[in-house]
């Protein structure tokens, strides 16, 4: 029989990026992964092949007693399974990590602690406060805040720890915040030592409050922070106007909807996240083939006697020349045709088939095209393979300046399955801007939203590719905010970037 193993993963603070390379690893080979309130949920794509099981907190109800917690690892692991226990930052820093690992030594189950980046760590860190300092402390300590309100004594000796180190942090406080400061100004803190609360720290909901211990009580009631957070004590706090470096970033904290389709957005929604925004994909698109592959199939018949290959989506590049392939064949098939990429990034997919475009016009679309082509392909043969419902501009122009245009459809694009309960989600939790990368997408969006819901969308700043997405997203009724120069992702970012910084500097100027 195969023996039970539990590793004890500590998940990180948040950021998915600081988990460790090990807990990935023991993730992709646990049969079972139990997690918690705080760990990522997006690590469990990790263990697609793992029963998983959430013992975290659930709204309304109490967490998830501990004996059960234990009893859940004992059976899982007793039957020979490979248990990975996720638990937020590190496992044995308040945790109950020690806890769930004496049971399993107690038990006779071996097992792995795989330590992880606490949150009391990642927060100073992503908060801009270096927790020690040659010029203000050289001492450090973690305390919980979390006290037994039916404890008559407190289990934290606050004239010890009030003065004994320099940096004080205490995580599980925010509900005692008032004790925590009174207490510490009680046992020799000055009560002008700077105080930060770091909530949600590393994620794009990150957020900080500072102040004194004298105040930041006060500051608190006046906003509405809650759990969890972390609290930090001492000078070093003062360092945070200096080093910030990621709840300033441009796009910092904003939910920005894409939706270009999953096989695209994932470029977008990395540069997003480069730039602090919290991406929400939620595609409104899928490609998928045309119903007939007849067409393309006698295209690629005749290339051998074509003189050009337009091709104007990176969808089309990937269909025509995955067509190719299934039909056991390769980028030779285009040999002395000259090869025309409607812009960049289209170009940039064909390079992975080792093609480079001969052609690319300066305006990066069909009207652009045309121009460039116009004056050269009388008595040509052009080859556009092309999406369902494209605009006719390339044809009927190519054909005007005596092309013959062979034009099959190689892909068409249908709405996602899941996209409607994806996009009623992502209304629901909360929306500061919506993208769009082409007309399609804006149409299959709207058609998913009633009269009352597209008229709350259209309150939201909207950001458009181009003039023709921008035409359709305006005839819908929902107007466009941002529209860049040129018609690109990097661009369109760019413009994104400069509208936060002015509608921020407006609402700063107006003092919201
Ligand atoms: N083992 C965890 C701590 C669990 S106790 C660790 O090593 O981080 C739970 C407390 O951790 C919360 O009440 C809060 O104080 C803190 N915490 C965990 N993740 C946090 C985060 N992303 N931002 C701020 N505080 C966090």
């Amino acid at each position: 029989m195969k023996r039970g193993y539990v590793y004890l993963i500590g998940a990180g603070p948040g950021d998915p990026g600081l988990m460790t390379i090990k807990g990935l690893e023991c993730l992709s080979r646990a049969d079972v992964v139990i997690y918690d309130y705080l760990a990522n949920p997006q690590f469990l794509e990790q263990a697609p092949q793992a029963e998983l099981i959430y013992v975290g907190k659930r709204k309304g109800l109490h967490h998830y007693p501990q004996e059960q917690i234990n009893r859940l690892l004992l059976e899982k692991a007793g039957a020979g399974k490979v248990v990975a226990r996720l638990k937020g930052g590190d496992p044995y820093i308040f945790g109950r990590g020690g806890e769930e690992a004496m049971a399993l030594a107690e038990a006779g189950i071996p097992f792995e602690i795989v330590p992880g980046v606490t949150s009391a760590v990642a927060a100073a860190a992503y908060a801009g406060i270096p927790m020690t300092h040659r010029d203000c402390t050289t001492t450090l300590g973690f305390a919980t805040g979390h006290e037994d309100p039916a404890k008559k004594l407190s289990s934290l000796d606050w004239e010890k720890l009030s003065t004994a180190v320099g940096t004080l942090v205490f995580y599980m406080g925010i509900a005692n915040l008032e004790n925590i400061c009174s207490q510490l100004i009680a046992h020799g803190r000055p009560p002008e030592t700077p105080v930060a609360l770091v909530r949600w720290a590393t994620t794009p909901k990150q957020q900080t409050l500072t102040g004194t211990l004298a105040d930041i009580v006060n500051i608190v009631r006046e906003t509405d922070f809650k759990p969890p957070a972390l609290i930090f004590v001492g000078d070093v706090v003062k360092y945070r106007d200096s080093l910030r470096w990621f709840d300033n970033r441009p796009l910092f904290g904003k939910r920005i909807l894409v939706t270009r389709s999953r096989a695209q957005a994932t470029d977008f929604c990395n540069s997003l996240q480069a730039l602090g925004a919290e991406p929400v994909c939620c595609p409104m698109i899928e490609i998928v083939s045309p119903e007939s592959m007849a067409d393309l199939d006698a295209a690629i018949d005749v290339l051998p006697d074509a003189d050009y290959l337009i091709l104007t989506s990176a969808n089309a590049v990937e269909a025509f020349f995955g067509r190719l392939d299934e039909l056991g064949r390769d980028a030779r098939a285009v040999t002395g045709l000259k090869l025309v990429t409607v812009g960049p990034k289209t170009a940039e997919t064909l390079t992975a088939y080792g093609l480079k475009p001969d052609m690319i016009p300066a305006d990066y679309r069909a009207e652009g095209l045309v121009e460039m082509l116009e004056g050269q392909v009388a008595g040509k043969t052009v080859i556009y393979p092309k999406a369902e419902l494209a605009r006719d501009v390339i044809p009927t122009q190519l054909a005007a300046a005596g092309a013959t245009v062979i034009d099959p459809v190689a892909y068409r694009s249908v709405v996602p399955e899941d996209a409607e309960t994806c996009l009623q989600q992502a209304l629901a939790e909360g929306l500061d801007l919506l993208t769009f990368t082409a007309s399609s997408t804006v149409r299959n969006l709207v058609a998913l939203l009633d009269e009352a819901q597209l008229a709350e969308v259209a309150k939201l700043p909207i950001a458009s590719i181009g003039p023709l997405t921008s035409r359709t997203a305006e005839e819908a009724g929902l107007p466009v905010a941002i529209e860049p120069e040129d018609y690109t992702i990097d661009a369109m970012l760019a413009a994104m970037v400069e509208y936060f910084k002015a509608t921020n500097r407006e609402q700063t100027e107006q003092g919201v």
